[in-house]
């Protein structure tokens, strides 16, 4: 009986052997590819958190680009005049308007915050007639679509806030939360050749 003992653990050895080789043939199958949206979907849960700053910068035009943007305008789109001064703190802004969304999509990240939306720190006639006070955003759709990350434009008021759950959004919109995409489609967004001068 003792001697059985040995050969069980054997057996049970062979058999969980079988069941590996078995897993691992699986894998290989081209069968298996049935099961590839759910690892694709937990892949891309993971490396939505990657920072946006990776990829930002493919989504919205250089400092240069903008710097030379802003050289040839002489007035807003309100056509308010643009001094050498005006040029150079729009151009400032912009850079910590970026950073600004960056940091707070890195705090959400740390928070876990799975929705965004978009507040407006001012008037703002180039961005308001495309996105909301209110409208959200997925952090997934942040990772898919970077060029969704406010600012938009030299001067531009609008923002990006982590959705805590306990904004009162309601009262700060007219149509209250509403998704940026509609039918999972991207929205067309403000041109960034529009310039609106601080005031
Ligand atoms: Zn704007």
């Amino acid at each position: 009986m003792i001697a059985l003992v040995p050969l069980i653990g054997l057996i049970l050895f062979l058999i969980l052997l079988l069941v590996a080789i078995r897993v691992g043939v699986d894998k290989d199958k081209p069968g298996s590819e049935l099961h590839a949206p759910t690892i694709h979907k937990s892949g891309i849960y993971s490396i939505v958190r990657k920072s946006p700053r990776e990829n930002i910068a493919d989504h919205k035009p250089s400092t240069e680009a903008l710097r030379k943007y802003l050289n040839a305008q002489n007035e807003d789109i309100e056509g308010r005049k643009l001094s050498a001064a005006d040029k150079q703190r729009l151009l400032r802004e912009w850079e910590e308007k970026i950073e600004a969304s960056i940091a707070e999509i890195e705090r959400g990240d740390q928070e876990g915050a799975e929705f965004y939306y978009y507040s407006y720190a001012g008037d703002d006639p180039v961005c308001a007639p495309s996105i909301s006070k209110g409208q959200f955003v997925t952090r997934e759709q942040i990772f898919q679509y970077p060029n969704i990350i406010p600012p938009f434009h030299p001067g531009c008021r609008c923002e990006l806030k982590q959705y805590r759950g306990d904004e009162n959004l309601r009262e700060t919109t007219v149509i209250g939360m509403r998704s940026l995409f509609e039918h999972d489609r991207l929205p067309s967004l403000p041109d960034w050749m529009n310039i609106i001068k601080s005031v």
